[in-house]
Formats: C-alpha cells, sequence, structure tokens
C-alpha cells in the first residue's frame, strides 16, 4: 500500500482544513476507501478521518416534516430507523438491498454517496485504458466489458454507471446534502452532485477541496410513504445494480397527483426520470398508464452492444414499482 499520514482532527473544522491540502483525502467508514487504497487506485499523502464523533450521526424529522439524517450515520442505523422507515420506506428499501449488513454497519450515509465506479477497469491497476484514473489513457469499456456500464449521461471518454442505491431515492425525494468547507456552509441538491463524465471524467462530483458533507435532509412528501425500491441485480446478495428504480406517488383521490421517479445502475449518477413522472402526472394508477409511463423511462439512452438489454429492463422495472405502489390506490 501507498504510504500516507493519518490525521484525527477532533472538530469539522480542523476537518475541513486539513481536507483541503492537495493530496488529502477524506475518510469516514472507509469501506470502499480501503479498496482503494489496497490497490492504489487511490493515493492520498494525507488520510482525514472523520469518524470518531466529528461527523453528526442523528437521525429524525425536523418541524415540517423533513427527514434530517447526520452524514456520519451507518447505513444500518438509517435502514432500521422508525422515522425512516415510517415516512420514506424506498430510503430503508435501498440501504438494505445494498452491499452486506457487516458493511451497512460500518459505512456511512455521507461516504455512500461519494463511493467510486465499480467499473472493472477502474478498480484494476493493471489495466493501462481508463480515462478516470488517468485522463487521456482512453476507456477499456467501451469496446469490453460493458454489460454494467451506464446508458444515461455516458461520453465518450466515461460509460461509468454510479453505484449507490442510496442515492437514487434521494435524487427522486429532491433530497440535499449540507456541506461544510473552508469557506463555510453551502447546500447541495442530491441531483446536482455528481457531475456527468463529459471530458473530465475523473472529476465526479461539485465538491470542492476541503468541504465535507454533514448531513443529508429528505423534504416532507406526502407521496413518501406510498414508495418502493426495486433493484435488479445477477445475486440477490452483495451485488450492485444491472437497474434499479425509486419509486413514490401522491395520491389525490383515485388519481396520481405527483410522481416521483429515479433510476440506478443506468447513468453516470443516479438517474431523474423526468418523462415518467410527466406521463403519471394526473392519471389512473392502472396498468395502461404505467405501461404508458414506463416506455419513457429509456428515453436519451445510448447504449453499447453489452448493455444494450438494460433498456428493455428500465422499462420493465419501472412498470413493476409502479405496479407495487400503484396498486393500493
Ligand atoms: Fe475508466 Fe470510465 Fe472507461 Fe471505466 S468506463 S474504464 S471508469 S474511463
Amino acid at each position: 500500500m501507498y504510504p500516507f499520514t493519518l490525521e484525527r482532527p477532533t472538530n469539522l473544522a480542523t476537518a475541513a482544513e486539513l481536507g483541503a491540502a492537495p493530496v488529502s483525502e477524506f475518510i469516514a467508514g472507509g469501506t470502499d476507501m480501503m479498496q482503494l487504497l489496497t490497490d492504489e487506485i487511490r493515493r492520498p499523502e494525507h488520510l482525514v478521518a472523520l469518524n470518531g464523533g466529528v461527523l453528526d450521526a442523528h437521525i429524525g424529522i425536523e418541524r415540517g416534516g423533513s427527514l434530517r439524517m447526520g452524514a456520519g450515520a451507518r447505513m444500518s442505523d438509517v435502514a432500521d430507523h422508525p422515522a425512516v422507515r415510517d415516512a420514506f420506506p424506498l430510503v430503508s428499501q435501498a440501504l438494505l438491498l445494498s452491499a452486506s449488513a457487516q458493511v451497512r454497519n460500518m459505512a456511512t450515509i455521507g461516504g455512500n454517496l461519494l463511493q467510486r465506479t465499480r467499473c472493472v477497469y477502474f478498480r484494476d491497476p493493471g489495466v493501462a485504458q481508463c480515462n478516470k484514473r488517468e485522463l487521456g489513457s482512453g476507456c477499456a469499456a467501451m469496446d469490453g466489458d460493458n454489460r454494467m456500464h451506464a446508458v444515461l449521461g455516458v461520453s465518450e471518454h466515461c460509460i461509468a454507471s454510479h453505484a449507490s442505491d442510496f442515492a437514487v431515492p434521494l435524487v427522486a425525494l429532491d433530497a440535499a446534502v449540507l456541506v461544510r468547507g473552508p469557506k463555510g456552509d453551502r447546500v447541495i441538491p442530491v441531483d446536482d452532485l455528481h457531475q456527468m463524465p463529459g471530458d473530465t471524467p475523473e472529476v465526479e462530483t461539485v465538491l470542492r477541496r476541503g468541504e465535507v458533507i454533514t448531513a443529508i435532509d429528505i423534504p416532507a412528501f406526502a407521496g413518501g410513504r406510498r414508495s418502493t425500491y426495486l433493484k435488479v441485480r445477477d445475486r440477490t446478495s452483495f451485488e450492485f445494480a444491472l437497474v434499479s428504480a425509486a419509486v413514490a406517488l401522491d395520491m389525490e383521490g383515485d388519481r396520481i397527483r405527483e410522481a416521483r421517479v429515479a433510476m440506478g445502475g443506468v447513468g453516470a449518477k443516479p438517474w431523474r426520470m423526468r418523462g415518467v413522472e410527466q406521463a403519471l402526472a394526473d392519471v389512473r394508477p392502472d396498468d395502461d398508464a404505467f405501461m404508458a409511463a414506463a416506455e419513457r423511462a429509456s428515453d436519451g439512452a445510448a447504449p453499447r452492444e453489452g448493455n444494450a438489454f438494460k433498456l428493455d429492463l428500465m422499462r420493465r422495472a419501472v412498470f413493476r414499482a409502479l405496479q407495487t405502489v400503484g396498486g393500493n390506490a
């Protein structure tokens, strides 16, 4: 492993200051970072630890009905929290379908949003062609094994998919991250947190040097209780999504007032399905309406030969998730 020092700040201000150095990286639960350090995919000179009480881990409903989750909360604690299970069951489901119980007990929710792609070429230091690791080196996935890769938001430089399950319902629910950095605090919608690869695939988020995610807020949404997270994967434990769908429906009488739909495993970032949502506005929740809306799931997709199967899978996953939550109307 590449040599590094470990800094243990006791407060956020010091952590942000230490993390602002160009050769520093943050570590919290460490479940992704340790793999990347071991394989020397990441080579920080200084690691700045955010565990040990630096990050808030409180979870609770705020005045007005929004849900606030401290970024230091463990995935398992959020998944099992009564307020999360009651107000936003799709968030709990997405977490429980992530990784393994051991990882969920260690990993923080802030770190989960910042995990790196699972592209096999990115994670194999023996592969030279990876623009995300070394800009200009090429992309081995373009004509290689791209079955798990993205079909939305890709560029000619990178087709990696975003791996977080947790981020998918957050995008659907208009969640935002609270960030603290050397220049102060700011709020970033989760939908704006991750960047498309474009010409700079090595840049994955809009976070600036030294900025730390301190909390995640989900605004009140009446449709949160009528929601589900469907994950399609090659095996039922510890596997990343081929395709996933987060769906929440707010009803008014026997019609859909507002639908929220996002997908995982298919985009360079967690992908909000605006076309699907528009097709569901003010319609009766029946199979015909769900089928017509699900057809919009693959709008704008640009598949490679190895992942073209995802387009049909996306439509089927959205349809099935809609049937699951719409069947109780
Ligand atoms: Fe690297 Fe992206 Fe290509 Fe994977 S898809 S090899 S991460 S450039």
